[in-house]
Protein backbone atom coordinates (compact mmCIF):
# COMPACT_ATOMS: atom_id res chain seq x y z
CA UNK A 1 0.00 0.00 0.00
CA UNK A 2 1.12 3.35 -0.84
CA UNK A 3 0.71 5.73 2.25
CA UNK A 4 0.78 9.46 2.02
CA UNK A 5 1.54 11.33 5.55
CA UNK A 6 1.79 14.79 6.52
CA UNK A 7 4.20 15.00 8.95
CA UNK A 8 3.95 18.24 11.13
CA UNK A 9 7.11 17.32 13.57
CA UNK A 10 6.99 20.81 15.35
CA UNK A 11 8.63 22.31 17.95
CA UNK A 12 10.71 20.73 21.33
CA UNK A 13 10.63 17.49 21.35
CA UNK A 14 8.61 17.37 18.48
CA UNK A 15 11.16 16.65 15.95
CA UNK A 16 13.66 13.78 17.89
CA UNK A 17 9.79 11.83 18.91
CA UNK A 18 8.70 11.94 15.33
CA UNK A 19 12.11 11.22 13.82
CA UNK A 20 12.23 7.40 15.52
CA UNK A 21 8.41 7.39 14.86
CA UNK A 22 9.19 7.60 11.23
CA UNK A 23 11.98 5.09 11.51
CA UNK A 24 9.73 2.68 12.61
CA UNK A 25 7.24 2.91 9.98
CA UNK A 26 9.77 2.40 7.64
CA UNK A 27 10.58 -0.62 9.17
CA UNK A 28 7.03 -1.75 8.78
CA UNK A 29 7.12 -0.66 5.47
CA UNK A 30 10.03 -2.78 4.45
CA UNK A 31 8.49 -5.66 6.36
CA UNK A 32 5.11 -5.78 4.68
CA UNK A 33 5.74 -3.98 1.54
CA UNK A 34 4.26 -0.87 1.99
CA UNK A 35 5.24 2.91 1.02
CA UNK A 36 5.37 6.04 3.69
CA UNK A 37 5.72 8.80 1.41
CA UNK A 38 6.30 11.70 3.78
CA UNK A 39 5.11 15.83 3.36
CA UNK A 40 7.03 17.93 6.43
CA UNK A 41 4.59 20.73 7.37
CA UNK A 42 5.18 23.80 9.98
CA UNK A 43 2.99 24.06 12.55
CA UNK A 44 3.05 25.95 15.77
CA UNK A 45 6.37 28.11 17.01
CA UNK A 46 8.48 26.80 13.95
CA UNK A 47 5.51 28.41 11.90
CA UNK A 48 5.51 31.56 13.48
CA UNK A 49 8.93 32.14 13.13
CA UNK A 50 9.16 31.12 9.38
CA UNK A 51 5.65 32.32 8.44
CA UNK A 52 4.56 34.76 11.35
CA UNK A 53 1.69 32.31 11.69
CA UNK A 54 1.20 29.01 13.81
CA UNK A 55 -0.43 27.71 10.78
CA UNK A 56 -0.11 28.61 7.02
CA UNK A 57 -3.47 28.14 5.29
CA UNK A 58 -1.48 26.55 2.50
CA UNK A 59 -0.11 23.68 5.17
CA UNK A 60 -3.72 23.21 6.00
CA UNK A 61 -4.23 22.41 2.77
CA UNK A 62 -1.42 20.25 2.50
CA UNK A 63 -2.30 18.29 5.43
CA UNK A 64 -5.99 18.02 4.19
CA UNK A 65 -4.48 16.01 0.80
CA UNK A 66 -2.95 13.47 2.83
CA UNK A 67 -3.82 10.14 4.49
CA UNK A 68 -3.44 11.33 7.42
CA UNK A 69 -1.41 13.29 9.70
CA UNK A 70 1.53 12.06 12.01
CA UNK A 71 1.91 15.38 14.42
CA UNK A 72 4.88 15.68 17.13
CA UNK A 73 4.35 18.79 19.90
CA UNK A 74 4.18 22.00 19.38
CA UNK A 75 4.59 25.22 21.61
CA UNK A 76 7.60 26.41 24.12
CA UNK A 77 8.33 27.91 27.46
CA UNK A 78 5.12 29.68 28.21
CA UNK A 79 6.78 31.85 30.82
CA UNK A 80 10.00 32.43 28.85
CA UNK A 81 9.00 31.76 24.82
CA UNK A 82 8.55 35.33 22.85
CA UNK A 83 5.50 33.10 21.62
CA UNK A 84 3.25 33.75 24.37
CA UNK A 85 3.88 37.54 24.22
CA UNK A 86 1.46 37.29 20.83
CA UNK A 87 -2.09 37.76 21.20
CA UNK A 88 -3.57 34.00 21.52
CA UNK A 89 -4.38 33.92 17.88
CA UNK A 90 -1.03 33.86 17.02
CA UNK A 91 0.60 32.18 19.27
CA UNK A 92 1.60 28.34 18.87
CA UNK A 93 -1.55 26.38 20.41
CA UNK A 94 -3.92 27.97 18.31
CA UNK A 95 -2.94 26.36 15.32
CA UNK A 96 -3.34 22.91 16.79
CA UNK A 97 -6.96 24.41 17.26
CA UNK A 98 -7.20 25.51 13.98
CA UNK A 99 -6.29 22.14 12.08
CA UNK A 100 -8.26 20.32 14.65
CA UNK A 101 -11.07 22.65 13.54
CA UNK A 102 -10.27 22.63 9.63
CA UNK A 103 -9.87 18.90 9.52
CA UNK A 104 -12.80 18.16 11.06
CA UNK A 105 -11.43 16.25 13.78
CA UNK A 106 -14.27 15.90 16.48
CA UNK A 107 -12.94 12.31 18.23
CA UNK A 108 -10.49 12.76 20.40
CA UNK A 109 -8.84 9.07 21.38
CA UNK A 110 -6.36 8.28 24.16
CA UNK A 111 -5.93 5.07 25.36
CA UNK A 112 -4.66 4.55 29.09
CA UNK A 113 -3.03 1.46 29.40
CA UNK A 114 -1.10 -0.10 32.29
CA UNK A 115 1.82 -2.06 31.29
CA UNK A 116 2.73 -4.70 33.44
CA UNK A 117 6.77 -3.34 33.40
CA UNK A 118 5.50 -0.45 34.43
CA UNK A 119 3.38 -1.00 37.22
CA UNK A 120 6.15 0.30 39.40
CA UNK A 121 6.07 4.13 37.92
CA UNK A 122 1.62 4.21 38.76
CA UNK A 123 1.23 6.40 41.74
CA UNK A 124 -2.05 4.78 42.73
CA UNK A 125 -2.08 1.99 45.62
CA UNK A 126 -0.64 -1.61 44.41
CA UNK A 127 -3.72 -3.89 45.06
CA UNK A 128 -5.06 -1.26 42.49
CA UNK A 129 -2.10 -0.99 40.09
CA UNK A 130 -2.06 -4.53 40.30
CA UNK A 131 -5.39 -5.07 38.47
CA UNK A 132 -4.12 -3.48 35.29
CA UNK A 133 -6.54 -1.30 33.30
CA UNK A 134 -6.81 -0.63 29.29
CA UNK A 135 -9.35 2.14 28.45
CA UNK A 136 -9.88 4.51 25.67
CA UNK A 137 -10.76 7.65 26.45
CA UNK A 138 -13.07 9.41 23.68
CA UNK A 139 -12.98 12.93 24.28
CA UNK A 140 -15.73 15.56 21.43
CA UNK A 141 -12.84 17.70 20.47
CA UNK A 142 -14.41 20.70 18.25
CA UNK A 143 -17.39 21.72 20.86
CA UNK A 144 -18.46 22.74 24.08
CA UNK A 145 -16.53 25.39 26.42
CA UNK A 146 -13.09 25.82 23.93
CA UNK A 147 -15.10 26.89 20.83
CA UNK A 148 -18.03 28.71 22.29
CA UNK A 149 -18.24 32.37 22.12
CA UNK A 150 -16.13 34.11 24.96
CA UNK A 151 -15.66 37.59 26.47
CA UNK A 152 -14.46 39.69 29.17
CA UNK A 153 -16.07 42.79 29.80
CA UNK A 154 -17.14 45.31 32.73
CA UNK A 155 -20.57 44.75 33.97
CA UNK A 156 -21.64 47.65 36.16
CA UNK A 157 -17.96 48.33 37.11
CA UNK A 158 -16.98 44.85 37.74
CA UNK A 159 -14.79 42.43 35.36
CA UNK A 160 -17.10 39.82 34.11
CA UNK A 161 -15.44 37.23 31.81
CA UNK A 162 -18.22 34.64 29.87
CA UNK A 163 -17.32 31.61 28.36
CA UNK A 164 -20.47 29.63 26.48
CA UNK A 165 -20.99 25.89 26.16
CA UNK A 166 -22.90 24.62 23.59
CA UNK A 167 -23.29 20.94 21.94
CA UNK A 168 -26.16 20.30 19.72
CA UNK A 169 -27.32 16.78 18.87
CA UNK A 170 -25.62 16.28 15.90
CA UNK A 171 -22.77 17.06 17.63
CA UNK A 172 -23.29 14.77 19.93
CA UNK A 173 -24.83 11.56 17.57
CA UNK A 174 -21.82 11.58 15.96
CA UNK A 175 -19.04 11.38 18.95
CA UNK A 176 -21.17 8.55 20.89
CA UNK A 177 -21.54 6.28 17.14
CA UNK A 178 -17.75 6.48 16.79
CA UNK A 179 -17.33 5.52 20.70
CA UNK A 180 -19.93 2.97 20.42
CA UNK A 181 -18.21 1.89 17.47
CA UNK A 182 -14.63 1.56 19.06
CA UNK A 183 -16.29 -0.65 22.05
CA UNK A 184 -17.08 -2.61 19.60
CA UNK A 185 -13.67 -3.75 18.91
CA UNK A 186 -12.78 -3.64 22.72
CA UNK A 187 -14.37 -4.79 25.47
CA UNK A 188 -17.84 -3.41 24.56
CA UNK A 189 -18.36 -1.13 27.62
CA UNK A 190 -18.99 2.69 27.36
CA UNK A 191 -19.67 4.89 30.11
CA UNK A 192 -20.60 8.23 29.36
CA UNK A 193 -19.63 11.25 31.08
CA UNK A 194 -21.69 14.44 31.64
CA UNK A 195 -22.61 16.68 34.58
CA UNK A 196 -26.38 16.14 33.89
CA UNK A 197 -27.04 16.93 37.27
CA UNK A 198 -26.73 20.35 36.62
CA UNK A 199 -25.86 21.17 33.06
CA UNK A 200 -28.34 21.72 30.16
CA UNK A 201 -25.42 20.63 27.77
CA UNK A 202 -25.22 17.15 29.57
CA UNK A 203 -28.83 16.81 29.77
CA UNK A 204 -28.89 16.70 26.17
CA UNK A 205 -25.80 14.44 26.03
CA UNK A 206 -27.43 12.16 28.28
CA UNK A 207 -30.18 11.93 26.13
CA UNK A 208 -28.39 11.39 22.61
CA UNK A 209 -26.06 8.77 23.91
CA UNK A 210 -29.07 6.82 25.27
CA UNK A 211 -30.66 6.64 21.42
CA UNK A 212 -27.24 5.86 19.81
CA UNK A 213 -27.03 2.75 22.34
CA UNK A 214 -30.18 1.01 21.29
CA UNK A 215 -28.21 0.33 17.96
CA UNK A 216 -25.76 -1.41 20.03
CA UNK A 217 -27.18 -4.09 21.56
CA UNK A 218 -24.07 -5.98 22.15
CA UNK A 219 -22.48 -2.83 24.22
CA UNK A 220 -23.07 -2.01 27.82
CA UNK A 221 -23.19 1.29 28.17
CA UNK A 222 -23.66 3.60 31.62
CA UNK A 223 -23.97 7.08 32.44
CA UNK A 224 -21.44 8.66 35.12
CA UNK A 225 -20.97 11.71 36.94
CA UNK A 226 -17.95 13.77 35.94
CA UNK A 227 -16.91 14.33 39.70
CA UNK A 228 -17.60 10.96 39.98
CA UNK A 229 -15.26 9.61 37.14
CA UNK A 230 -12.24 11.81 38.17
CA UNK A 231 -12.65 9.59 41.72
CA UNK A 232 -13.26 6.51 40.24
CA UNK A 233 -10.20 6.36 37.92
CA UNK A 234 -7.88 6.49 40.53
CA UNK A 235 -9.95 4.22 43.00
CA UNK A 236 -10.83 1.15 40.09
CA UNK A 237 -9.49 2.72 36.77
CA UNK A 238 -10.17 -1.27 36.03
CA UNK A 239 -13.71 -0.96 35.51
CA UNK A 240 -13.43 1.32 32.41
CA UNK A 241 -13.14 0.57 28.71
CA UNK A 242 -14.30 3.14 26.57
CA UNK A 243 -15.22 6.56 28.42
CA UNK A 244 -16.98 8.91 25.95
CA UNK A 245 -17.32 12.35 27.28
CA UNK A 246 -17.27 15.97 26.21
CA UNK A 247 -14.26 18.69 25.09
CA UNK A 248 -13.40 19.90 28.44
CA UNK A 249 -14.23 17.02 30.74
CA UNK A 250 -12.60 14.87 27.98
CA UNK A 251 -9.39 17.14 28.03
CA UNK A 252 -8.92 16.97 32.44
CA UNK A 253 -9.84 13.50 32.58
CA UNK A 254 -7.43 12.11 29.53
CA UNK A 255 -4.95 14.03 31.52
CA UNK A 256 -5.91 12.46 35.22
CA UNK A 257 -5.66 8.72 33.44
CA UNK A 258 -2.37 9.24 31.50
CA UNK A 259 -1.10 10.52 34.65
CA UNK A 260 -1.99 7.06 36.50
CA UNK A 261 -0.40 4.81 33.61
CA UNK A 262 3.40 6.41 34.85
CA UNK A 263 4.55 8.54 32.31
CA UNK A 264 3.42 10.93 29.73
CA UNK A 265 5.59 9.52 27.14
CA UNK A 266 3.83 6.01 26.54
CA UNK A 267 0.47 7.98 25.70
CA UNK A 268 -0.55 8.19 22.32
CA UNK A 269 -3.79 10.06 20.85
CA UNK A 270 -6.05 9.71 17.68
CA UNK A 271 -7.76 12.51 16.55
CA UNK A 272 -10.31 11.67 14.06
CA UNK A 273 -13.21 12.90 12.02
CA UNK A 274 -15.95 10.83 9.68
CA UNK A 275 -13.50 9.19 7.18
CA UNK A 276 -10.86 7.16 7.90
CA UNK A 277 -8.70 10.42 7.98
CA UNK A 278 -6.84 10.64 11.20
CA UNK A 279 -4.40 13.50 12.85
CA UNK A 280 -2.03 11.08 15.12
CA UNK A 281 0.27 12.27 18.16
CA UNK A 282 1.68 11.82 21.30
CA UNK A 283 -0.50 13.34 24.49
CA UNK A 284 2.21 14.93 26.04
CA UNK A 285 3.67 18.36 25.40
CA UNK A 286 6.77 19.76 23.65
CA UNK A 287 8.72 19.42 27.10
CA UNK A 288 11.30 22.59 26.35
CA UNK A 289 13.07 21.33 29.59
CA UNK A 290 14.74 18.48 27.55
CA UNK A 291 14.28 19.35 23.70
CA UNK A 292 17.72 18.92 21.79
CA UNK A 293 18.63 16.50 24.26
CA UNK A 294 17.87 12.82 22.48
CA UNK A 295 16.45 12.25 26.14
CA UNK A 296 12.58 12.02 25.66
CA UNK A 297 10.30 8.95 25.41
CA UNK A 298 9.48 7.91 21.44
CA UNK A 299 7.12 5.35 22.44
CA UNK A 300 3.81 7.93 22.51
CA UNK A 301 4.90 9.16 18.83
CA UNK A 302 5.60 5.37 17.79
CA UNK A 303 2.64 4.26 19.28
CA UNK A 304 0.66 7.05 17.80
CA UNK A 305 2.03 5.68 14.50
CA UNK A 306 0.42 2.60 15.53
CA UNK A 307 -2.92 3.91 15.82
CA UNK A 308 -2.75 5.54 12.15
CA UNK A 309 -1.72 2.17 10.79
CA UNK A 310 -4.98 0.52 12.65
CA UNK A 311 -7.61 3.53 11.97
CA UNK A 312 -6.65 5.56 8.70
CA UNK A 313 -4.85 2.30 6.82
CA UNK A 314 -6.82 -0.70 8.40
CA UNK A 315 -3.10 -2.46 8.71
CA UNK A 316 -4.10 -4.36 12.06
CA UNK A 317 -1.27 -6.43 11.80
CA UNK A 318 1.17 -3.96 11.30
CA UNK A 319 0.04 -2.14 14.14
CA UNK A 320 -0.13 -5.35 16.28
CA UNK A 321 3.52 -5.55 15.32
CA UNK A 322 4.33 -2.17 16.90
CA UNK A 323 2.95 -2.45 19.87
CA UNK A 324 4.40 -6.36 20.68
CA UNK A 325 7.95 -4.53 19.47
CA UNK A 326 7.22 -1.73 22.33
CA UNK A 327 6.16 -4.30 24.35
CA UNK A 328 9.03 -6.49 23.90
CA UNK A 329 11.75 -3.31 24.72
CA UNK A 330 9.83 -2.76 27.80
CA UNK A 331 10.19 -6.81 28.86
CA UNK A 332 13.79 -6.55 28.14
CA UNK A 333 14.30 -3.56 30.79
CA UNK A 334 15.32 -0.73 27.85
CA UNK A 335 13.63 2.64 29.30
CA UNK A 336 14.02 6.30 28.48
CA UNK A 337 14.92 8.73 31.48
CA UNK A 338 10.95 9.26 31.99
CA UNK A 339 10.29 5.49 32.88
CA UNK A 340 13.76 4.42 34.42
CA UNK A 341 14.38 2.65 37.11
CA UNK A 342 16.98 -0.06 39.08
CA UNK A 343 17.60 -2.43 37.48
CA UNK A 344 16.77 -1.22 34.06
CA UNK A 345 18.45 0.11 31.22
CA UNK A 346 19.06 3.97 29.92
CA UNK A 347 18.58 4.53 26.26
CA UNK A 348 18.16 7.59 24.05
CA UNK A 349 15.47 8.54 22.01
CA UNK A 350 16.87 7.18 19.39
CA UNK A 351 18.34 4.03 21.10
CA UNK A 352 14.79 3.61 22.10
CA UNK A 353 13.58 3.84 18.44
CA UNK A 354 16.36 2.05 17.05
CA UNK A 355 15.18 -1.03 19.56
CA UNK A 356 11.84 -0.98 18.66
CA UNK A 357 12.08 -0.82 14.45
CA UNK A 358 14.53 -3.67 15.29
CA UNK A 359 11.40 -5.70 16.63
CA UNK A 360 9.10 -5.08 14.44
P1 LIG B 1 4.77 18.67 28.63
O1 LIG B 1 3.92 17.47 28.38
O2 LIG B 1 5.51 19.20 27.47
O3 LIG B 1 5.82 18.35 29.79
C1 LIG B 1 5.45 17.94 31.09
C2 LIG B 1 6.56 17.07 31.69
O4 LIG B 1 6.54 15.80 31.04
C3 LIG B 1 7.94 17.64 31.47
O5 LIG B 1 8.74 17.38 32.59
C4 LIG B 1 8.47 16.88 30.27
O6 LIG B 1 9.88 16.76 30.26
C5 LIG B 1 7.79 15.53 30.44
N1 LIG B 1 7.54 14.88 29.15
C6 LIG B 1 6.59 15.18 28.24
N2 LIG B 1 6.68 14.39 27.18
C7 LIG B 1 7.75 13.59 27.40
C8 LIG B 1 8.39 12.55 26.64
N3 LIG B 1 7.94 12.17 25.45
N4 LIG B 1 9.45 11.94 27.19
C9 LIG B 1 9.91 12.28 28.40
N5 LIG B 1 9.35 13.25 29.16
C10 LIG B 1 8.29 13.89 28.66
O7 LIG B 1 3.81 19.78 29.27
P2 LIG B 1 4.10 21.31 29.62
O8 LIG B 1 5.47 21.47 30.19
O9 LIG B 1 2.93 21.72 30.41
O10 LIG B 1 4.02 22.08 28.23
C11 LIG B 1 5.16 22.41 27.45
C12 LIG B 1 4.68 22.99 26.14
O11 LIG B 1 3.96 22.00 25.39
C13 LIG B 1 3.72 24.18 26.30
O12 LIG B 1 4.03 25.13 25.32
C14 LIG B 1 2.37 23.57 26.03
O13 LIG B 1 1.44 24.51 25.54
C15 LIG B 1 2.72 22.56 24.96
N6 LIG B 1 1.75 21.47 24.80
C16 LIG B 1 1.54 21.03 23.54
C17 LIG B 1 0.69 19.98 23.32
C18 LIG B 1 0.48 19.51 21.90
O14 LIG B 1 1.29 19.81 21.05
N7 LIG B 1 -0.56 18.75 21.62
C19 LIG B 1 0.06 19.35 24.39
C20 LIG B 1 0.33 19.78 25.68
C21 LIG B 1 1.19 20.85 25.89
Amino acid sequence: MNCNIAVIKGDGIGPEVVSEAMKVLDAVGAKYGHTFNYEQLLMGGCSIDVHGVPLTDEAVARAKAADAVLLGSIGGNTSTSPWYKLPPEKRPEAGLLKIRKELGLFANLRPAFLYNELKGACPLKEEIADKGFDMMIMRELTGGLYFGARETKEVDGVMTAVDTLTYNENEIRRIAIKGFDIAMKRRKKVTSVDKANVLDSSRLWRKIVEEVAKDYPEVTYEHMLVDNCAMQLVKDPAQFDVVLTENMFGDILSDEASMITGSIGMLASASLNETKFGMYEPSGGSAPDIAGQNKANPIATILSAAMMLRYTFDMDKEADAIEAAVQQVLVENYRTCDIVSEGTELVSCSQMGDLIAERV
